[in-house]
């Protein structure tokens, strides 16, 4: 029984630009005046073009990807920012030393239905042994032919991450991923952690406590681990979230800002002056947060309010008709959690006439009176 009802109300996009699908990002490119510097490597499973771009006349290769998983286009837009600066004077010294190879966009289906899965429903970030898509198999193509010194893997994450077990988003989070079970310290796995220090240092000045670290299970599957295995020291990104900004502008720069440092870093043969040790005591991130929490609920009788009365919410995001529509929907009741926003229902003019049957809080996931939060 619902004790009550939101009116189910959704918010296309919240204006939070999170699609990018492949007409977008050649748009994108082209307005950037890019264009011309693109190729073709190969088509997705539906025959879509998948794009490179290539610059530098330096020594040490570096390869980097983008939207693998289609709906993550933060990064896909601080590397297409990279791109831009690597056509100014300031990049010169970078140009000497480095040569790129960049795919912004690896998985362009999941990117046109906005989907985490290529068209085939598969993960392409778990299918490097398999290789059993066209996308994961022009990646290794990619890595063989180009036979790069360094990989940079570039995804997206959601909200719920904190920068260890503190209320602090991960607005970006990194990871040197291990090349074994036993998950050792390769000389590779090294170089990735030295670089990861190096970023991190930088954006601690402008994010503090707000950079996290991935854990390091093993699995050859991930390109990460098997590009890491065959000795290419390989780093993984994951733009996050910052305080309310939905939009990830600052998790966009944050990722831009460590591409620089770290091909600094590379082109000036300083990596070794950054320690191994600096990357352990970046937090771990935990999965603690959540979009909204709603606190001080006044329950029933036979509502369980072992948990302070508090309600945790969290955004769906779905494609529909070209846009992306957030909705927000019951998430949990556990303590442990930390909502982003917070609600008290005692000061909420809907809320607080509301007594909320917490037996069957799990049936109710509209929630219109938050969404006024982000608009
Ligand atoms: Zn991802």
């Amino acid at each position: 029984m619902f004790v009550f009802t939101f009116v189910h109300m959704k918010i296309k996009d919240l204006n939070q630009n999170r699609l990018l699908n492949p007409s977008m990002l050649y748009k994108f490119i082209e307005g950037k005046d890019l264009l011309s510097h693109l190729k073709i490597l190969g088509t997705s499973v539906e025959a879509r073009p998948i794009y490179a771009f290539s610059i530098g006349k330096g020594s040490n290769k570096i390869l980097m990807w983008s939207q693998m998983h289609g709906n993550e286009s933060t990064t896909t837009k601080a590397l297409v920012d990279f791109w831009s600066f690597l056509k100014t004077d300031q990049a010169e010294d970078i140009l000497k030393e480095c040569t790129f190879l960049m795919i912004p966009q690896l998985n362009p289906d999941g990117s046109e239905a906005y989907t985490r899965l290529n068209a085939n429903a598969i993960d392409l970030n778990r299918d490097f042994i398999d290789l059993s898509q066209p996308e994961s198999r022009l990646l290794r193509k990619i890595y063989d032919d180009f036979k790069p010194n360094y990989c940079f893997n570039l995804h997206g994450q959601r909200t719920i991450f904190s920068a260890g077990k503190t209320p602090i988003p991960a607005t970006v989070s990194f990871l040197a991923p291990s090349a074994d079970l036993e998950r050792s310290l390769t000389p590779a796995r090294q170089l990735a952690m030295k670089l990861i220090v190096a970023a991190n240092k930088k954006l601690q000045s402008y994010l503090p406590n707000a950079v996290g670290r991935y854990d390091d299970v093993f699995n050859i599957n991930c390109a990460g681990d098997y590009f890491t295995a065959k000795g290419t020291p390989t780093v993984l990104f994951e733009a996050g979230h910052y305080t309310q900004d939905y939009k990830r502008k600052t998790s966009r720069k944050a990722v831009f800002d460590a591409l620089i440092v770290m091909c600094e870093v590379i082109s000036l043969g300083k990596i070794d002056s950054f320690s191994v040790n600096d990357y352990s005591k970046i937090p771990e991130n935990h999965k603690n947060l959540r979009d909204i929490e709603i606190f001080n609920l006044k329950g029933t009788s036979k509502g369980v309010l072992s948990n302070k009365n508090t309600v945790f919410v969290q955004y769906k995001e779905e494609l529909e008709d070209g846009a992306v529509v957030w909705s927000p929907a019951f998430d949990s009741l556990n303590e442990e959690h930390e909502g982003l926003n917070k609600i008290n229902a005692e000061n909420h003019s809907d809320l607080k006439n509301i007594s909320v049957d917490f037996d069957e809080i799990k049936n109710i996931t509209k929630m219109i009176s938050l969404l006024s939060l982000h608009q």
